[in-house]
């Protein structure tokens, strides 16, 4: 019988040779297809992220940021001018707006998480294209699979087309909840789109019922 110390050595030897293997196929890049990273080392990856030509334009990729273990996840198209500056999301004008709806349902920005469909910026703020969130598509899966939200809010149409099959546009599609797999998203107005129609009051109005609905799915008055 092999005593403590032994055993020891033998764990200590075999976690190096693992390590090991791990840096060599990073090396190759297979890190980043490897199911148990955790949320930083998959938005690590996202960062050397170099899989389509958005990679060669942005200054900065936005995997996303907040709480690990949110209840609640906000997915928009991709970042802006301000967020790949930053790289963080939603930071510029309709981050600000979208920071006022978080706040107005009891949560401070921290205790969700916000990300993008396609996590590089389209040149001159372009709608990301089929074949970029093709590629982009694994990452918001595994930050969905690691975090594992109750709700997630589809910011927009190419974040509600990402969850939802369907050929409504975003008025007859919002206000609902569909299901993606367990979880339930919610499809609501973008916050540009808010912007871009400010005299329009109806539409902060709508945007305000679907999140009334979210929160008192989870609970929140
Ligand atoms: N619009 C988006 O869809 N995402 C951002 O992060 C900023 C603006």
């Amino acid at each position: 019988m092999k005593s403590r110390g032994e055993l020891a050595e033998g764990a200590e030897k075999l976690l190096s040779a693992v390590e090991e293997k791990l840096k060599f196929l990073s090396l190759l890049g297979v890190d980043f297809i490897m199911e148990e990273s955790p949320l930083l080392s998959l938005e690590e990856s996202i960062l050397q992220c170099q899989l389509c030509p958005l990679s060669q334009t942005r200054s900065n990729a936005v995997p996303g940021e907040g709480n690990p273990n949110a209840d609640l996840m906000f997915v928009g198209e991709a970042p802006g001018r301000d967020e790949d500056i930053q790289g963080k999301p939603f930071v510029g004008r309709a981050g600000q707006l979208l920071t006022k709806i978080i706040n107005a349902m009891q949560c401070d920005r921290d205790e969700v998480y916000i990300t993008n469909v396609v996590k590089c910026r389209p040149p001159g703020n372009r709608t990301p294209e089929g074949a970029e969130i093709e590629r982009c598509k694994t990452y918001l899966l595994r930050q969905i699979d690691r975090i594992q939200p109750k709700v997630i809010v589809s910011l927009g149409k190419v974040a509600s087309d990402f969850f939802i099959q369907s050929s409504l546009g975003m008025t007859a599609l919002r206000g609902d909840f569909y299901a993606f797999h367990h979880i339930k998203v919610m499809p609501t107005f973008h916050p540009s789109y808010l912007i871009r129609n400010e005299g329009n009051r109806k539409l902060k109005k709508m945007v305000w019922e679907d999140m009334k609905k979210v929160m008192a799915f989870l609970g929140k008055k």
